[in-house]
């Protein structure tokens, strides 16, 4: 007689420790026919099916109690044309790989947000960007995707195949199907000029349209009890047009990489954040002597090199998209906010820009963003903090980030997106049983039915 093999009852959990599930199957698909297939095994069951990415987003978005479909046997670049730029990455490879990649054909993604382990479709799916006044998140760089759908099909959209499909699912939270292959409009390898410095937080707030308007990538770190903002802009270099004499500064020595972003901003400020954890009310100190040794540098690299660091100082984070012109109010509202709280506030503020895009449920959806992301050291509460924040950008008509901690629910949603219900459409049309369903989506999206 065969014996049945043990269920798989092991415990998914995402990076920031926020969220956990224990799913009823784990698959882990090394074909499309795979994924095709593990769909329709999970519809048999009854079971739902989510798509795992590298577990990086905050919120639960891809816990499932249904079929866990592990995608990390699921990667590489299948194609590329190096003159248009178009480039077929399965949807289980990392960023980094997919760098490594790009980089070996010539070519690199014209935008990245700062860290490179998530799945290129995990990132797609919440809306994952980086900053430049000019470009848009991840999402506005994809051609076109291939979907398995709700009844195991594939399907393919892009702008002239199924639009609509393709409007919803570039960020389309993996409710609408297991993305199975997506292709990507890259550039040419660029090489950026990095410079950051420490500028007071009044003088960049005032600067902010300039600043965002003359560099390729601007952005501001603000620790909340300081006066100081690092300022960080990191612009492509003209190459062969460079003016004749133009002092380029060196890529960083790998000892000084190592030292600065290991050591300095991994291993020193983890250790500040710690004493911060045993003795809270230190916290404001330190925050203020971080601000304070906040120093300059520049320097050349491969763009992706620029865009991405490490982060290995686990937190919890919150961000929200927010007109850019509201962008002064916000901080000002959290400079008062802050000292106010019972708890303080350990880690920085991070400040980004982008434009605005056409993709339903994008956070740049129709509007120029300022991105405002607030976080909290691992182990440290966060809850009042979070809530305050979720108030402020409340009265500006702030969209949260897809993948970081926030309390909205579709009925709030529905007034900040006005897609919102073409997407819902979208969902009811592939999956009209809800069979990529989860508790996030059940919050986010409302009840399955129109
Ligand atoms: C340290 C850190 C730094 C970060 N930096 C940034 C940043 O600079 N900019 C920014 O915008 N965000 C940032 N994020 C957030 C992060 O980019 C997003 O949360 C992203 O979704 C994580 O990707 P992932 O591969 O881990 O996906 P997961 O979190 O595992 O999954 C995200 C969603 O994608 C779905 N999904 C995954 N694969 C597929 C698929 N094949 N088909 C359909 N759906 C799928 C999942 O079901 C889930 O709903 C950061 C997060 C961390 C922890």
């Amino acid at each position: 007689m065969r014996t049945q093999p043990a269920p798989d009852r092991r415990v998914w959990r995402n990076w920031a420790g926020t969220a956990t599930a224990t799913p009823a199957r784990w698959s882990r698909p090394r074909s499309e026919a795979e994924i095709s297939a593990a769909v329709k095994d999970a519809a048999a069951a009854g079971l739902t099916v989510r798509a795992l990415g590298s577990g990086h987003s905050f919120t639960a978005a891809a816990a499932t109690s249904g079929v866990a479909l592990d995608l990390s046997g699921w990667t590489g670049v299948t194609a590329a044309d190096t003159g248009t730029g178009l480039v077929i990455a399965r949807s289980g490879t990392t960023l980094r790989a997919l760098n490594a990649e790009l980089a070996g054909l010539g070519l690199a993604m014209a935008n990245l947000g700062d860290i490179d382990v998530q799945t290129l479709a995990g990132a797609l799916s919440t809306g994952t960007h980086g900053t430049g006044a000019r470009l848009g998140g991840l999402a506005t760089q994809v051609e076109a995707l291939e979907l398995v759908l709700a009844d195991g099909s594939v399907t393919t959209c892009s702008a002239s195949s199924r639009p609509e499909l393709f409007s919803a699912a570039r960020v389309g939270l993996g409710a609408l199907g297991v993305i199975s292959t997506v292709t990507l409009r890259c550039v040419p390898s660029f090489t950026l000029l990095a410079d950051e410095r420490p500028v007071p937080v009044d003088e960049v707030l005032e600067q902010f349209d300039e600043l965002a308007a003359a560099n390729d990538h601007f952005e501001f770190y603000w620790f909340p009890y300081g006066r100081q903002a690092l300022v960080k802009r990191n612009n492509r270099l003209a190459g062969p047009d460079r003016a004749p004499g133009t002092r380029v500064p060196p890529a960083l020595p790998a000892w000084r990489r190592f030292w600065e972003f290991e050591v300095m901003e991994n291993a020193g400020f983890g250790a500040l954040c710690r004493l911060g954890r045993a003795r809270p009310r230190l916290i404001p100190a330190l925050n203020r002597f971080s601000s304070a040794a906040l120093s300059a540098r520049t320097y050349t690299d491969a763009s992706y090199r620029v865009f991405v660091t490490p982060r290995r100082v686990r937190f919890a984070e919150s961000e929200y998209a927010v007109p850019r012109e509201s962008l002064g109010h916000v901080i000002a509202e959290l400079r008062r906010a802050v000292p106010r709280l019972a708890d303080p506030v350990m880690f920085p503020v991070e400040v980004r820009v982008a434009a605005a895009d056409d993709i339903w449920l994008s956070t740049g959806y129709g509007r120029e963003s300022a991105y405002v992301a607030i976080h909290q050291y691992t182990g440290l509460p966060y809850q009042a903090y979070f809530d305050r924040f979720e108030a402020i950008v409340a009265e500006v008509a702030g969209r949260p980030h897809w993948g970081k901690l926030h309390s909205l629910d579709a009925g709030r949603l529905r007034s900040l997106y006005p897609r919102f219900d073409d997407f819902r459409r979208a969902r009811a049309e592939v999956d009209p049983e809800g069979r990529f369903g989860n508790a996030y989506l059940a919050r986010v999206l409302g009840s399955h039915d129109l």
